[in-house]
């Protein structure tokens, strides 16, 4: 099937946006697809998320370059839908709009003062080490006094806080993190990281890959409690994976004494529910309560510099377009075709990753969801004409006064990036100068 005056938009430019436009172009319609994103450089929480002492599960993003270099796809950065542009209006310009725009918003932990000033969802935590642009500048003075740090949560956003903050110096050096973050991060020498879990060591949501990891850091200890395994046997633990994780925090609990060489200690503590942030006359405590497997319960009190949540994400409500608030996603029936509030399909709208399924499932995942959501659309397509009477996108946007960043802008980021990285054995030192990254092309290459 051939539909060269075919137009798609898509909005977002995470790793759900391109494996989308990579199917579309895959199926051989011919059809010129629209790449509408807030930010001016493509790959959301690929650039924005994945740790950047990652690089491997980073450089995912060097396989999706290619779709972004494709003739038949062009990228227009810099353009917020639901705010420069409606949800009406790139439907009157397109014959079909496929919504992959994320999961960007925290869910709360639900502990008292959680608004405390060093208290950070691990959303705004991860955009800070990984350079975005709207990062809060206030997290670098955080950081640059966190001697005690708490990080809420049971599964890998998680651990990701918990070990970038126990990282030493030589570790970072050659991760992309942004100068000046690596330099907060290693302003301390000395740390303590406690990582809070509500359930239990058999319970927890880590991947086992990344739990191992800890075990390499060079100047971290980590060491978990043994009362926080009583009573659990592993044989009972039916899901594999969770018998693995289980397997491996009990080995780190008979570690006993932590090693004295280690200037850093992160400590794993299952059980625990955050109640409350105190402000006290020399800094904050964090109120716990902790309970073991056996049934017992008991209050402590952790000092705290810096306390990050990382308990979930949700999705945000674009006007014009169905969303389940429950859930904070965009509703969709099967195969990903948005669905209003009597369950009926949405004409020509499809959604998909994040912003359809909720935050799960790793990179990889938004792949079959993107092509489950493209098929739906060619089926869909039938005895439809497209283009017909359908408004010019770009004349549009000039109508409204929109510029964009299109993707020769983001390819001269990605130089700038590699050059500055690789003087320093990085693959890349991530640009978090608004300044900078917001600059036009032509000045940029001044730069
Ligand atoms: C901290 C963190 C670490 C992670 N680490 C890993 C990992 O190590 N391995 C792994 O496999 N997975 C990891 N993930 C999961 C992975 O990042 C997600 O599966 C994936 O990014 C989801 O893709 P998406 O395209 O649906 O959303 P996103 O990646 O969030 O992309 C959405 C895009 O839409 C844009 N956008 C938002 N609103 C608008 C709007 N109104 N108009 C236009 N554009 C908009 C955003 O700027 C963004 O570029 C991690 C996630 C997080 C949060």
């Amino acid at each position: 099937m051939h539909h060269p005056s075919l137009r798609i938009a898509i909005v977002g430019a995470g790793p759900s946006a391109l494996y989308a436009a990579e199917a579309i172009l895959k199926a051989g319609l011919g059809a010129k697809i629209a790449i509408v994103e807030r930010l001016p450089v493509p790959f959301g929480l690929l650039r924005y998320g994945v740790a950047p002492d990652h690089p491997n599960m980073r450089a995912l993003g060097d396989k999706l370059e290619d779709v972004i270099r494709d003739p038949d796809v062009a990228f227009f950065g810099g353009i917020e839908v639901g705010s420069a542009l409606s949800v009406a209006d790139l439907r009157s310009c397109f014959d079909a709009v496929i919504f992959a725009y994320g999961a960007s918003l925290h869910r709360s932990a639900g502990f008292e003062n959680e608004g405390a000033r060093i208290c950070i969802p691990s959303s705004e935590f991860a955009r800070w080490y990984c350079g975005h642009p709207d990062a809060d500048p206030s997290i670098f003075d955080i950081v640059r006094r966190a001697r005690d740090a708490v990080v809420v949560g049971a599964g890998n956003v998680a651990l990701d806080a918990s070990r970038i903050l126990s990282r030493s110096a030589d570790e970072l050096a050659t991760s992309e993190m942004p100068d000046r973050v690596r330099e907060a991060l290693g302003h301390v020498r000395t740390r303590q990281v406690t990582l809070l879990a509500r359930r239990g060591p058999h319970q927890a949501r880590f991947t086992t890959k990344e739990l191992r990891e800890l075990g390499e850091l060079s100047d971290c200890a980590v060491m978990t409690d043994a009362g926080d395994f009583a009573g659990i046997d592993a044989a009972r633990i039916e899901d594999r994976a969770a018998q693995r994780n289980f397997e491996l925090l009990k080995a780190l609990s008979v570690q006993g004494e932590l090693p004295a060489n280690r200037r850093k200690k992160m400590i794993l503590r299952f059980g625990a529910r955050p109640v409350a942030i105190a402000e006290t006359a020399g800094g904050h405590i964090l109120r716990v309560r902790q309970s073991d497997p056996m049934g017992s319960e008991a209050m402590t009190e952790h000092p705290v510099d810096l306390v990050v949540t990382a308990v979930g994400y949700r999705g945000a409500a674009l006007e014009g377009l169905p969303f389940a608030t429950d859930r904070g996603v965009v509703p969709t029936g099967e195969a990903g075709r948005v669905t209003d509030e009597q369950g009926l399909a949405v004409p020509g709208c499809y959604a998909t990753g994040w912003i359809r399924r909720g935050p799960s499932g790793v990179v990889g995942s938004n792949k079959a969801c993107a092509g489950q959501v493209v098929a739906a659309l060619i089926e869909d397509l039938g005895a439809a004409r497209p283009g017909a009477a359908l408004r010019d996108w770009e004349e549009m946007l000039h109508e409204r006064g929109l510029r964009w960043f299109d993707a020769s802008h983001w390819h001269r980021v990605d130089q700038l990036e590699r050059e500055d990285g690789s003087a320093r054995g990085a693959v890349r030192t991530i640009i978090d100068d608004r300044q900078v990254l917001y600059r036009r092309p032509r000045i940029l290459n001044e730069a």
